[in-house]
C-alpha cells in the first residue's frame, strides 16, 4: 500500500513545527534583478549573483553573468559543479560543446576549464552551484589563487557597501 492511500486528506498541510535547529528558507521572487547594483562584479564583463552562500557546507549557488569579451578565468574544481544556463551561450576553451539556454551542464570533479562567451553572444547568464573551491591555475595548473564561500561572502559585503545596499545586504543569502 502507498503512503498516499493512507492520507485522506493530502491537501492538508504538515501540522508540527519544524526542528527547532532548522535554518531558515531563502525565498528570492526575482533572482535576475531589476536593481543593478544587486550583481556583484567579479572580473571584466564578468559578475555574479548570490543565491545561497551556504558556509556551513561548503557551497554556493548563484547565477553568473557574462557579456561580450568577458572571460571567467582558468580553474580547477576538486568536487562536481551543477550549471543550468538561462540566458545565452557559451563555451568552455577545454571541450568542443556549446553550452546552450535551456541546457543543463554537470562539471565532474577534476575539471580545469576556461569558461568564454562566443562573440554574437550579448550576454549570458547561469545557474550554477559549486562547492568547495575554484582553484585559479595558469595553463599548466600552477595556482594562482582560490574563491570559496568566504571569499564570496566578503567580495559581496565590500560591493554591497560601496554600492549603498548596505554590507549586512548579504546576510539574506547565507546558510
Ligand atoms: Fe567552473
Amino acid at each position: 500500500m502507498s503512503v498516499e492511500a493512507k492520507d485522506h486528506d493530502p491537501r492538508m498541510p504538515y501540522q508540527l513545527p519544524f526542528p527547532a535547529d532548522a535554518l531558515e528558507e531563502i525565498v528570492i521572487p526575482k533572482a535576475i534583478p531589476d536593481d543593478e547594483r544587486i550583481w556583484v562584479p567579479q572580473a571584466n564583463n564578468v559578475w555574479f549573483r548570490p543565491l545561497c552562500l551556504n558556509r556551513s557546507q561548503g557551497y554556493w549557488m548563484n547565477l553568473l553573468r557574462v557579456r561580450k569579451a568577458g572571460v571567467l578565468s582558468r580553474h580547477r574544481h576538486p568536487q562536481a559543479v551543477h550549471g543550468f544556463v538561462l540566458k545565452g551561450r557559451w563555451h568552455y576553451l577545454e571541450h568542443d560543446w556549446m553550452a546552450e539556454e535551456g541546457g543543463y551542464v554537470y562539471e565532474p570533479p577534476g575539471e580545469t576549464h576556461t569558461l568564454v562567451v562566443p562573440d554574437d553572444v550579448e550576454e549570458m547568464i547561469t545557474y550554477f552551484q559549486v562547492t568547495g573551491v575554484m582553484y585559479y591555475v595558469d595553463p599548466w595548473g600552477k595556482p594562482l589563487g582560490y574563491e570559496d564561500v568566504f571569499t564570496k561572502i566578503e567580495i559581496c559585503k565590500a560591493h554591497y557597501s560601496k554600492v549603498g545596499l548596505g554590507e549586512d545586504f548579504v546576510d539574506q543569502f547565507i546558510r
